[in-house]
């Protein structure tokens, strides 16, 4: 890739190089001796502690935690871009590896902004002392996302899940559903309703709610088609009761949260460009070895055209890529159309690569053992990540003509 590399700042770099050590020498060699491990029914089975303790000791998941509770403070002025490289090179490797740690991310850097002290100290101190530890973004229900990410801010369609003060506890009632990491969490954040008469924007607050708190049921891992190594869960919460300085952001969470809704989306756009990276390797692999009609493949003008398409869709969205990121970091006001954008066209962009990647291995393409296949699942799972791509659309329409865009919700 010719644009990644040209803006790469020393410390990203740096941080690329010792990511892509850790996915060659790590991540790769345990997918390719283990193509059908992520089938296996038991969730907890399929990757190998040694990834996450690996990961660990590369620094990988230390980021977004605060410098002073042990975790790898990154420069503000370009961390949004530095975690796209990171999370790209990762999902290179493995996609569903890529999410489990992003979530881990996200929600430090809302646990660093918004828990109190003594909270962030134990959390963080647990958090960086188990390799194992995940922690999981607790919004969408049974009833819907869409209603919540676009948001439909109205009092009909508020969290199903419910938040009641009494005395100095918090009672959460409620289920939440898909949720990344949400099978083999310890911490989650959780977003319930706190106030019925007020549409969702004002009366959506946040919980920090560990996972062994009574009343706190992990019911089931989805299976999911793509990024299987990731445990989507569902969580029932049956009279959980957390202290009061759980509570994270009173009223108004959802708009606070935009500190990683944005980043969040780069990060998807991320996922996708280095499945699309992995896809494109093996396949000039393929093309240069695969001899037909008496020549190998690349010599062919139809194949060569197709490599050229893959090639300039993982220019393009690389580019996008780190103008929506850069946008995030100097906070400019194009960022929340630029995040949108960048994720809806980097997760039909890479689809496209890895439907071409399929082409260009023939059959060997749907084979389990050779893993292109597996590409095109962990791409598909990224369509409807973090909003689907219409109400992803609906936002960017929202954000560019606010007075005259729709609602896109809501009776006709
Ligand atoms: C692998 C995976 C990981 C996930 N991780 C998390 C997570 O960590 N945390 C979390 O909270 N959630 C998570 N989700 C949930 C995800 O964000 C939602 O599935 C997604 O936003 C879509 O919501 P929904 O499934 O409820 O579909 P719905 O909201 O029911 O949408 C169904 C269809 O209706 C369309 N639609 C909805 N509203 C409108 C409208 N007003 N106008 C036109 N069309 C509309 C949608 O675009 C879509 O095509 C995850 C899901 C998966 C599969």
């Amino acid at each position: 890739m010719y644009f990644q590399d040209r803006y790469l700042t020393d410390e990203q770099r740096m941080m690329r190089d010792t990511t892509r050590r850790f996915v060659n020498h790590v991540v790769i060699p345990f997918i390719e001796q283990n193509r059908l491990r992520e089938w296996e029914m038991d969730p907890l089975a399929r990757l190998d502690a040694n990834i996450l303790e690996q990961a660990d000791a590369a620094g990988l998941r230390g980021l977004g935690v605060p410098g002073h509770y042990g975790g790898i403070e990154l420069d503000p002025g370009t961390q949004s871009q530095t975690l796209a490289v990171i999370a790209t090179e990762i999902a290179r490797g493995e996609s569903g590896l890529a999410d489990k740690l992003v979530q881990n991310w996200k929600i430090s850097v809302l646990i660093g902004q918004f828990a109190p002290p003594h909270l962030q100290e134990y959390w963080f101190h647990r958090y960086l002392s188990e390799p194992q530890f995940l922690m999981a973004h607790c919004l969408t229900e049974p009833r819907g996302a869409s209603d919540r990410w676009l948001p439909y801010n109205v009092p009909e369609v508020n969290m199903d899940t419910r938040a009641v003060l009494d005395g100095d506890v918090w009672i959460i009632n409620g289920a939440k559903q898909f949720i990344s990491n949400g099978y083999d969490a310890s911490l989650y954040v959780v977003y319930a309703n706190t106030d019925d008469a007020v549409g969702m924007q004002h009366g959506t607050s946040s919980f920090l709610v560990p996972r062994d708190t009574p009343g706190l049921r992990v019911t089931r891992c989805n299976e999911t088609m793509g990024g299987r190594y990731m445990n989507n869960g569902e969580i029932v919460f049956d009279d959980v009761r957390v202290p009061a300085d759980h509570l994270l952001v009173l009223g108004d969470a959802l708009a606070q949260a935009g500190v990683y809704f944005r980043p969040g989306k780069v990060l998807v756009a991320a996922k996708s460009l280095g499945i699309g990276i992995a896809a494109y390797e093996e396949t000039v692999k393929f093309v240069h070895a695969r001899v037909q009609g008496g020549r190998p493949l690349i010599k062919h003008q139809a194949v060569a055209s197709r490599l050229a398409d893959m090639a300039t869709r993982l220019e393009a969205v690389a580019a996008l890529l780190r103008h929506a990121a850069l946008a995030v970091d100097e906070r400019s006001p194009e960022a929340d159309v630029l995040c949108n954008m960048v994720k809806v066209f980097a997760s039909h962009e890479i689809v496209a690569v890895c439907r071409n990647a399929m082409e260009l291995h023939g059959g060997y393409g749907a084979m389990l053992e050779v893993g292109i296949e597996k590409y095109m699942r962990d791409a598909l799972i990224n369509l409807h990540s973090d909003g689907t791509t219409d109400v992803s659309n609906f936002k960017i329409v929202r954000a560019m003509f606010p007075d005259t865009a729709g609602v896109y919700a809501g009776s006709p």
